[in-house]
């Protein structure tokens, strides 16, 4: 295996792509978003920007080439992931529905489950959104716990050839789709009775069996579209189970896989952004002294360290999401390593470059603190770093075999 971190001209291409319809598109957007004070409205307005995304291909840049869509590597996703989220995480995490939502689809899939539920993502016109129904109201952390514990709650009955659904989902982004009648697809983790098992709901047989009972106001990644949801008398095909009953909590668990690795790169785009504001700070201005504020050793540290932090993390990100795409056996521990790592650096790094700014930084219409709230998300969203990521690493060290070199091919 070749290993470069020069870019080729394809990827150049995509970052030149990605950068352009980020600033024009996203950045306008972003302002048309932090002007609404409704959940609902403010997330509406990503609509039509996404109708132009998918009519240039970015929805299908998010679906592996093998089940026809055009992701081929995962630092090309890290590079136009990084330039979206840049300008608007909350746009990159509408349109990224189907990114966790198909992934166990294409892990058992039948031929016949791949091509009808990964179709409507295959598009070049329209919005098509997608939920993966993992998060309840109650919590997901311990989502896989057996009796006398609830674990998931949500329950699917097999009633002659159909499953019927009821239950409470939450957070998960498009739960009620644009206008509350459900997503195009959604992968809904529930219990049967052999177990934990997903099961696909399409907007048809969603539609007037959803109910949206909460539209979330997140305080970052505002046009982000969160609610909760009640599935009432859910009726799909016994076919749309994947893979098998009570396979469930193994199938949850990769499927954050990708979405997990990438939250790294979330939270480079966010540190960027933090530190070319720092940056601009420090050279333009002297606060009343003599010198511009980056001559000062303290300040100058904090760019320093900042920029070093930036880069470890886009370095890991990187890599998890190569191990990804390309099912190196490493792939599990260095995802877990970018969403843990990434997220809480991510934290420490925009905190720090807020108290080198000092306190212009803390004027909500200086454009800091916005990097800050959402970069807050990043350790508690695609399971908690507490409640479900750091615990999948200490069952993975807990095992005798775990052999330590192994995620970077090395052993
Ligand atoms: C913008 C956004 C997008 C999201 N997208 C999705 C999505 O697409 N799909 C989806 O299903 N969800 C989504 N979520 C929800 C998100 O994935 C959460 O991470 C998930 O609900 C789990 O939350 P939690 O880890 O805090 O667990 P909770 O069950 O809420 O637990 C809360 C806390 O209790 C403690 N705790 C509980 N049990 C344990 C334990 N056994 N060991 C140690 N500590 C424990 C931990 O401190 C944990 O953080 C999204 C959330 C946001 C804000």
């Amino acid at each position: 295996m070749t290993v470069s971190f020069s870019l080729t001209a394809d990827q150049e291409q995509l970052k030149r792509q990605a950068r352009s319809f980020a600033r024009e598109q996203l950045r306008p957007l972003m302002t048309a978003v932090g002007q609404s004070a409704d959940p609902l409205q403010r997330a509406l307005l990503l609509r039509p920007v996404m109708e132009q995304a998918v009519q240039a291909g970015f929805l299908k840049s998010l679906i592996p080439v093998p089940f026809g869509g055009l992701a081929s590597s995962g630092v090309d996703a890290a590079i136009f992931i990084e330039e979206l989220a840049s300008e608007s995480p909350d746009f990159v995490i509408s349109m990224a529905g189907p990114l966790i939502a198909l992934a166990p689809v294409y892990e058992v899939g039948t031929p016949e489950q791949i091509a009808r539920f990964v179709a409507p993502f295959l598009t070049d016109h329209g919005a098509p959104v997608a939920a993966m129904a993992y998060s309840e109201p109650g919590g997901s952390a311990n989502f896989d716990a057996e009796a006398p514990a609830e674990g998931v709650r949500t329950r699917a009955v097999l009633d002659g050839d159909e499953w019927v659904i009821n239950g409470s989902k939450a957070w998960a982004s498009h739960l009620g789709g644009w206008d509350g009648e459900g997503p195009d697809l959604m992968t809904i983790v529930c219990r049967t009775d052999k177990g934990v098992s997903l099961i696909v709901a399409e907007r048809e047989q969603l539609r007037g069996h959803i109910d949206v009972d909460e539209y979330y106001d997140l305080p970052g990644l505002r046009g982000c579209l969160t609610t909760r949801v009640t599935l009432r008398d859910v009726r799909v095909p016994k076919d749309h189970l994947l893979g098998d009953e009570g396979d469930g909590v193994r199938l949850t668990r990769n499927a954050f896989q990708a979405s997990g690795a990438s939250i790294g790169t979330f939270s480079v785009a966010a540190m960027r952004q933090a530190f070319d504001i720092a940056l601009r700070f420090a050279h333009g201005e002297k606060r009343g002294g003599l010198v511009p504020v980056i001559e000062h050793q303290a300040v100058a540290d904090i760019l320093a360290d900042a920029k070093g932090k930036i880069e470890a993390v886009r370095l890991l990100s990187w890599s998890a999401l190569d191990a990804v795409f390309s099912g190196r056996p490493g792939a599990p521990e260095l995802a877990l390593h970018a969403k843990i790592f990434g997220s809480e650096t991510g934290v420490e790094v925009i905190n720090a470059l807020i108290k080198a700014v000092g306190v212009t930084a803390y004027d909500g219409n200086f454009p800091m603190l916005r990097h800050l709230m959402d970069v807050l998300a990043y350790p508690i969203i695609e399971g908690g770093n507490v409640g479900v990521r750091r615990r999948q690493l200490q069952a993975m060290m807990s095992d005798p075999a775990y052999e330590p070199l192994a995620a970077s091919g090395l052993a």
